[in-house]
């Protein structure tokens, strides 16, 4: 902010302070708090008011303190959308009941089409469709090179 030349006045309101009885049976006081900033530009005059509300439980002076502190970072959280990654009112529970189960979508069985693969008729190797054309041409079938050879030779 004061690289970009904006000034801030935080003026705190106490809402309410109130005594509560722990479930241990100590008495703490809870504030809540309200929190006006101005942001105040150094060059136009410009301002803005933004708002932050917060509350702070202590057994001993700090609740009003907690309660400004919370009250700031809301307010600057809130206006200037800052992500926190963390989720102080997290509710395991309710996320449980709300979360929406995404069903993996089954992948469709693709139909390999396999390439026929001419086969010699003697032993049974796959020979490349030049050697079947050549075999099927001179011997009246497919044959390997090897079994071609053999033919050769007894005949
Ligand atoms: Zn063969």
């Amino acid at each position: 902010m004061v690289k970009q030349g904006i000034c801030s006045t935080a003026v705190p309101e106490i809402i309410s302070i109130n005594e509560i009885t722990t479930a241990k049976g100590n008495i703490e006081r809870l504030a809540t708090v309200k929190v006006n900033i101005t942001l105040i530009d150094r060059d136009s005059d410009e301002s803005i008011t933004i708002t932050g509300l917060g509350s702070g439980q202590d057994a001993g002076d700090k609740a009003v303190m907690k309660a400004q502190t919370a009250a700031i970072k809301y307010a600057y959280m809130l206006s200037f959308a800052i992500a926190t990654g963390d989720d102080p009112e997290a509710d395991s529970k309710t996320d449980e009941n709300t979360t929406v189960q995404i069903k993996p979508i089954p992948k469709k069985k693709s139909v390999s089409v396999k390439p026929v693969k001419a086969v010699c008729m003697n032993c049974g190797v796959v020979i490349s469709d030049k050697v079947k054309t050549y075999s099927m041409e001179k011997y009246g079938r497919s044959l390997c090179l090897d079994c071609q050879k053999e033919i050769k030779v007894i005949a």
